[in-house]
């Protein structure tokens, strides 16, 4: 049973890790950035509804974020844990989070961090080409990672694990696996 979340800036490679540790851990990936998108897609109300907060770079309101995830984390597929990407955001989503999981008398086993240099990331998502990745946008989503997101890492800090997010994604992805195995 391993219920995982996982957090780095934009352009951490979150998206990439969380694909290849939710297959080895056989575990569901939930990426919150990935269900805005498909809803957008779709065209559907709450896709209409996020589009631009997307492409500007902001965070959904959370009542938007906390209800799509939790509905997420009611399906029958996340018995054996989950992986999050993306979520929480901010300490109110964690909040949420910690008490829909306490309300089945679940917690969080680890949170990992990817540790990479913004100017690396800022790079990285330059050659990305997502509809949110021109530059202003990444930077304003820096900035928001490390005003909202950033105070996450003390309030998970009795299950923050701290992994080097540099290097080839096998290499990473064994980097987060060994950690995991070594918690106490
Ligand atoms: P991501 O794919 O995680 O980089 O997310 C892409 C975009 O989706 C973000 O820039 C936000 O606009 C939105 N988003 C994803 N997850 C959240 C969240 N937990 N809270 C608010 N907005 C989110």
């Amino acid at each position: 049973m391993t219920r995982l979340v996982l957090v780095g800036p934009p352009g951490a490679g979150k998206g990439t890790q969380a694909t290849a540790l939710s297959e080895k851990l056989s575990i569901p990936h939930i990426s919150t950035g990935d269900l805005f998108r498909k809803n957008i897609a779709e065209e559907t109300e709450l896709g209409k509804q996020v589009k631009h907060i997307l492409d500007s770079g902001g965070l959904v309101p959370d009542e938007v974020t906390n209800q799509m995830l939790i509905e997420r984390l009611e399906h029958p597929d996340t018995a054996n844990g989950f992986l999050l990407d993306g979520f929480p955001r901010n300490i109110g989503q964690a909040e949420v989070l910690s008490k829909e999981l306490a309300e089945s008398d679940q917690k969080l086993d680890a949170v990992v961090q990817l540790v990479v240099d913004e100017e690396v990331v800022v790079k990285r998502l330059l050659t990305r080409g997502r509809s949110d990745d021109n530059e202003d946008v990444i930077r304003h989503r820096q900035h928001v990672y490390r005003s909202e997101t950033a105070p996450l890492l003390d309030y998970y800090r009795d299950v923050l694990i701290t992994v080097d997010g540099v290097g080839a994604v096998d290499e990473i992805t064994d980097r987060v696996l060994a950690a995991l195995r070594d918690r106490t």
